[in-house]
């Protein structure tokens, strides 16, 4: 079993990051963690504000493609484990800008892994016992592998790549460059490929928060094409809890694939999001959330279903979601209730001109 007890976390002010940062801090007290975060539209140092006095966090604001500065922080901090997060994200912006996803998601990657080949090599220099507690966890996404048909089976560690958008493309990439660096050089290198996170902290352009967001201003809720495209959802934490896992006792140079068990299509989740803004929210700027859904034209090479088979992770690691779908998604809904203060100012007039041009026909 490997103990990292020294991380360096890239992209722990974005969403998955943030909740991954917060849920080490409370499960490992005693571990330092470093955040290496750019702070771009998706960073916010809010989102680890309430761990602004744990002395074993330091945050740093810098570019993963910045290598004499990832190389001070694996050196400085004596840094075991690197889990991978920094990427841009959100598939709509790679469609109309896809330069920032290949500098970050590829060329980023890629200083991150060269950097961490180095050191890992001198920390084994040093003390042959380091290799034991080193990881290199690159987190990745199920979107690698394409799109599928309703009757296909869901996606597995086996299944071959075949991205569709400039995001998913950019993160294939770095995921073979991880996978590659184990084989190269054996450097111990994990690949985790997950399904649609949703949960607290999360920006407000992607569907769930969007959803609830629109609502409470009594906006309209795009909604892609005929609504019936299909994905699969995890709460952000289970999946933390699998990272965890993998951190400690996955095989260096696997692939895991983390999934939620949770097929939903896009229309139906909207629904249940209306069903519970109509129950939770004390006043809503409508009658019925329901009546704000607006389909609009669809997002050019839409992939129409993702679905994960997650029988390696359970059977090896032990891992299983905890939160179902309704519980997961009562919890979010309450979160963006709770966390006005957090969402509005997200809502600037760079998101504003995004969000025109992503759904304007
Ligand atoms: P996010 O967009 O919320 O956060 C990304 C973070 O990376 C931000 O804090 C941003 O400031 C930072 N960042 C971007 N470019 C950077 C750079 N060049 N240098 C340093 N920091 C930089 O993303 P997320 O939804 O939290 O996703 C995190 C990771 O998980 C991504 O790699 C994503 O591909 C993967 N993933 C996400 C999902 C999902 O549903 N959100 C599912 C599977 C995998």
């Amino acid at each position: 079993k490997r103990l990292p007890q020294r991380l360096l976390v890239t992209g722990g002010a974005g969403f998955i990051g943030s909740n991954f940062v917060r849920y080490w801090c409370q499960t490992y007290p005693e571990d330092r963690v470093v955040v290496l975060d750019a702070l771009t539209y998706a960073g916010n140092r809010a989102n680890l504000a309430d761990l602004e006095a744990n002395a074993n966090l330091r945050f740093v604001q810098g570019n993963i493609c910045d290598r004499a500065l990832v190389e001070t922080l694996l050196a400085e901090e004596r840094i075991e484990a690197i889990a991978h997060f920094a990427a841009e994200s959100h598939v709509d912006r790679s469609i109309h800008s896809p330069d920032a996803f290949v500098q970050t998601n590829v060329v980023g990657s890629f200083v991150l892994l060269d950097a961490f080949r180095y050191h890992w090599k001198s920390c084994l220099g040093a003390d042959a016992t380091a290799g034991n507690r080193m990881a290199f966890l690159h987190v990745s996404t199920d979107e690698v592998y394409g799109s599928l048909d309703p009757d296909d089976p869901p996606f597995s560690e086996t299944t071959p790549y075949a991205p569709n958008s400039p995001y998913s493309a950019s993160k294939a990439g770095s995921d073979h460059l991880a996978r590659a660096y184990f084989h190269t050089y054996g450097m111990p290198a994990i690949v985790t490929n997950c399904s649609n996170n949703y949960g607290p902290y999360h920006f407000p352009e992607k569907l769930i928060p969007l959803t609830c967001i629109n609502i409470l201003l009594g906006k309209s809720i795009p909604v892609y094409g005929d609504g019936q495209n299909v994905r699969d959802w995890l709460y952000v934490l289970d999946h933390c809890r699998a990272l965890d896992l993998v951190l400690h006792a996955g095989k260096p140079g696997e692939t895991y694939t983390i999934g939620g068990n949770n097929e939903v299509k896009n229309i139906d989740l909207v629904h249940l999001l209306c069903k519970l803004m109509d129950e939770l929210a004390p006043t809503l700027p409508v009658k019925t959330a329901g009546q704000l859904i607006t389909f609009v034209k669809d997002r050019p090479g839409h992939d129409r279903r993702y679905a994960i088979d997650a029988t390696k992770i359970h059977t090896e690691l032990g891992w299983k979601p905890t939160a179902t779908i309704a519980s997961g998604l009562r919890q979010t809904v309450q979160w963006y209730l709770d966390n006005r203060a957090w969402w509005e100012p997200l809502l600037s007039e760079e998101y504003r001109d995004y969000y025109r041009q992503a759904y304007s026909a």
